[in-house]
This record gives structure tokens, C-alpha cells and sequence, in this order.
């Protein structure tokens, strides 16, 4: 809706060539430390995700501050996918490709049960790979994933078909 469209472009921030140049990062943090478009935009978030979710699984680090929220929200929990070195025990890992170099992220070994009803989290859909490599952590670890959710889709790098058999849905679309 428009007053939600509204929140965000004026709630999101924009750095060109951070952290790299030609890379143009969306700063939610300006959303984060405003109360009400908070709140609006959790509310409005938790009511276009499918229902019957148990567990949001959120990507480090914003898919945590995003992904809490949205868990209580909805009434589901919250499983953590961090980036490497950083769970106990004996992790499941899975390295994807960046355009310059890899990624690892790690989900803790039991951390979901099997055939539990999960949706994945992230603030921002860029090439999909960090989403990509959670849904396939959460499918490892036997997870029924319904879905994958984002706040932000930067829908011209097409990262939604690096999600193949997983819908997708965004609470705000960008070229
Ligand atoms: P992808 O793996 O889809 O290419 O990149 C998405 C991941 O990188 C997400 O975890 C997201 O938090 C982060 N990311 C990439 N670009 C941006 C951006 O412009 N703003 C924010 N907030 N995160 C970004």
C-alpha cells in the first residue's frame, strides 16, 4: 500500500559506491530507529507472508534485526544463519559465489526439525546467492521451506531465479 510504499522511500537511505563502487546500498537503519514506521512496516510485512510458518530463519546480520520482529509478529520462532566461525558445535555450512570471492554462511546442526514450516528472511534480494545458500541450510537440516521474504527486492539482478521452487515475496521492489 501507498502509505507503506511511502515509509520506506523516505525510511531507507541511499549510498552510491558503498561498499564497493558502482554499488548503490539501500541503509535501512534510518527505519530501524523510527518507532511507528517500524512497527507499520513489521505489521504490514507479517501480513503478506504465508501463513502457518513456525520458524523464520534469518541471515546474518540484518536478517536478524528484521527477522525477529517478523518471527513474533507471526507467532514463529527464530533460527540464526551466520556467517562462518561464528556457531558452536559442528556447523552445516555452504559457500556461495560474490562477485569478487566466496561467502560461507552456517546453520547450528539441529537447529530445525525436520519437516518444519520455515520462512526465510533477509533484508535485501540482491543476486540471491546468501538467500540461495540459506534455503539450501534449511533443506539440509530437512526444513519445509514455503517461502522467502525480504523487505527489499532489487528485482533488476533477478535474484528470484537463484530461488527456483521457493516463492518469493517483497515488501518493497526496486529496478
Ligand atoms: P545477494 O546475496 O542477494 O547478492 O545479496 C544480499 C545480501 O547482501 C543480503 O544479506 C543483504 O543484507 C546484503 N546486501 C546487498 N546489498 C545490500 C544493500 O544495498 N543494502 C543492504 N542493507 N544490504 C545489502
Amino acid at each position: 500500500p501507498e502509505e507503506i510504499q511511502g515509509l520506506l522511500s523516505t525510511h531507507i537511505a541511499e549510498y552510491p559506491d558503498f561498499p564497493q563502487p558502482g554499488v548503490l546500498f539501500r541503509d535501512i537503519t534510518p527505519l530501524l530507529r523510527d518507532a511507528r514506521a517500524l512497527r507499520r512496516v513489521i505489521e504490514h510485512w507479517a501480513s503478506i507472508i504465508p501463513e502457518e510458518i513456525d520458524v523464520i530463519v534469518g541471515t546474518e546480520a540484518r536478517g536478524f534485526v528484521l527477522g525477529a520482529p517478523l518471527a513474533y509478529e507471526i507467532g514463529a520462532g527464530f533460527v540464526p544463519v551466520r556467517k562462518a566461525g561464528k556457531l558452536p558445535g559442528t556447523p552445516r555450512s555452504r559457500t556461495y559465489d560474490l562477485e569478487y570471492g566466496t561467502a560461507t554462511v552456517e546453520i547450528a546442526e539441529g537447529a530445525l526439525e525436520t519437516g518444519v514450516r520455515t520462512l526465510v528472511v533477509d533484508d535485501l534480494l540482491a543476486t540471491g546467492g546468501t538467500a540461495a545458500a540459506t534455503v539450501a541450510l534449511a533443506r539440509e537440516l530437512g526444513a519445509e521451506v514455503l517461502g522467502a521474504s525480504f523487505l527489499i527486492e532489487l528485482s533488476a539482478l533477478e535474484g528470484r531465479t537463484r530461488l527456483e521452487g521457493v516463492p518469493v515475496s517483497t515488501v518493497w521492489s526496486l529496478e
